[in-house]
């Protein structure tokens, strides 16, 4: 028995506060805050300009002394009006998810355990475990199928990539670099930019990457395709991935996956899907059909902060071989050794499937809205968002100041206001103002775009608040800013 005794040292300042008390009524009073703005979400304009004098609240100089919680509560409350306005029915800019409340909840608690998920035993991992199962079964994975937690599809198609330009150099890349090994890869014209970042991040670069033209809808040419990979074997090159997209970014366009899943099969390539929103179009039994690819590819990149929602950010790489990932990242040197008991237990560990080693908490968020909500009902609003798409191609052909530039394969509908004897310059510059108006003017918050060169209003649905009032709020005031704007541009 140790004989209690007088302490050494008195009891040192911390982090924590003195007051839990008043801890507990500032924390309830954010709480409310938060929740009063997500309950009001639908409601009001979709974007408000952060003014200046927040702008300006943001330029202070480095507090050397802290201001302490209230007026750190303030500043923080005073933010909240300010969002991008992605939580509002009628944003409809880029890909945007709108998140949801139950999300909340899930952050506050993933901040209370605040994990590490590098690995180790804990309760979180096996969160995370569930999370990876779960993405396996979505899109019909094998049970031996790896994956990983990312913060979104930029980074997912980076791991992705590495693992497949590793696997075709045997992996001797990881110490011995490219060593004048000339690898290319092959995706169409409508692939998001994320692409070719990572070539050029793997220090493949970006020309390695071949851009293959795509057909009416936007979809790549699978004959192009072939006559690129053969031009490419015989001056030299050694092609080793074909990039299919599920749900281009500009026009929703799906490619077809079950043809590139054959040509990379035939061809010994590495075939990837970046299906960063439309992937989650397996939830929908209208998109299932033309997704049957997907299960086909060596590895699949997509993003839960779109079509499902979830809170920013999470993304996921899923990966059919998990020796090849594996391979590929892992690296674990003696202060990181894994043991089969006692906390270093648990392997493997997430830091062996990719870049980064400390982690946070994001699967307890998506494990929160597939909990929560469960598929049928996240599939049922992916479904409504594309017939909302198609609800507004429809009255957008109807009404005779609008023309549709692209068929709507899933969610993303482009259109533009058209004024007869117009050019195309003038109708791009017309187009252009009426978008920022509608941003300005608070009424809603598409995005734009250009189609064989022609400017686009872009409107994408991933947002399970809009209803179909929403796309008439739209396209009415499109019609009557147009009609305010036209003569301005004659
Ligand atoms: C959004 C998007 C990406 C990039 O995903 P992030 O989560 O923003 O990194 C890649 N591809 C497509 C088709 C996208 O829509």
């Amino acid at each position: 028995m140790t004989v209690p005794h007088e302490p050494l040292h008195t009891q040192q300042e911390t982090l924590d506060p003195t007051d839990w008390v008043a801890f507990r009524a500032r924390a309830h009073a954010m709480v409310d805050a938060a929740i009063d703005k997500m309950a009001s979400t639908t409601e009001g304009r979709v974007w408000h300009e952060p003014p200046a004098s927040l702008k300006a609240s943001f330029n202070a100089s480095l507090p050397m002394q802290g201001h302490g919680g209230d007026a750190t509560q303030t500043m923080l409350t005073g933010l909240l009006p300010y969002g991008v306005g992605n939580t509002h029915p009628r944003f409809f800019g880029w890909v945007h998810g709108g998140g949801t409340p139950g999300n909340l909840i899930a952050d506050i608690a993933a901040a209370a355990i605040n994990a590490n998920l590098g690995g180790r035993d804990h309760g979180a991992m096996y969160v995370e475990k569930q999370v990876n199962q779960w993405c396996r079964a979505l899109f019909e994975f094998p049970e031996t199928a790896s994956g990983l937690v990312v913060s979104g599809t930029s980074i997912a198609t980076i791991i992705a990539l590495k693992t497949a330009r590793d696997q075709c150099l045997e992996f001797a890349s990881r110490s011995e670099g490219l060593a004048g090994a000339k690898l290319t890869g092959y995706t169409s014209t409508q692939t998001h930019s994320c692409v070719a970042r990572a070539f050029d991040i793997l220090g493949l670069g970006t020309h390695a990457l071949r851009k293959i033209p795509v057909n009416g809808s936007f979809e790549i040419d699978t004959k192009a395709l072939e006559v690129a990979i053969a031009a490419d074997q015989a001056a030299g090159f050694t092609p080793f991935v074909i990039v299919g997209t599920a749900g281009a970014v500009n026009v929703g366009a799906i490619d077809d996956l079950e043809a590139l899943a054959d040509i990379a099969a035939s061809r010994g390539l590495w075939f990837h899907v970046d299906g960063a929103f439309g992937a989650l179009g397996v939830l929908s039994p209208r998109l299932k059909p033309r997704l049957s690819g997907i299960k086909r590819a060596d590895s699949l990149a997509f993003d839960f902060h779109k079509w499902l929602h979830v809170n920013y950010d999470a993304g996921f790489v899923l990966m059919r071989s998990e020796a090849a990932h594996r391979k590929a990242f892992s690296e674990r040197p003696d202060y990181l050794k894994g043991a089969e008991r006692g906390l270093a237990a648990g392997n493997p560990w997430p830091v062996e499937y990719g870049p980064e080693l400390s982690r946070g908490f994001r699967s307890l968020k998506i494990w929160t809205q597939l909990n929560e909500h469960g598929i049928d009902k996240l599939g049922e609003m992916v479904t409504r968002n594309c017939e909302q798409a198609s609800y507004l191609a429809e009255r957008v052909q109807e009404a005779p100041v609008t023309e549709l530039l692209a068929p709507v394969a899933m969610n993303i509908c482009c259109f533009r206001y058209v004024v007869p004897d117009y050019g195309v310059g003038q109708l791009n510059a017309l187009n252009e103002e009426i978008v920022v108006q509608l941003q300005l003017k608070g009424i809603a918050a598409p995005s734009t775009t250009l189609l064989k060169g022609c400017t686009a209003i872009r409107v994408n649905i991933t947002n399970h608040r809009t209803q179909f009032s929403d796309l008439d709020i739209l396209l009415d005031a499109i019609i009557e800013i147009g009609a305010e704007l036209a003569p301005q541009f004659a």
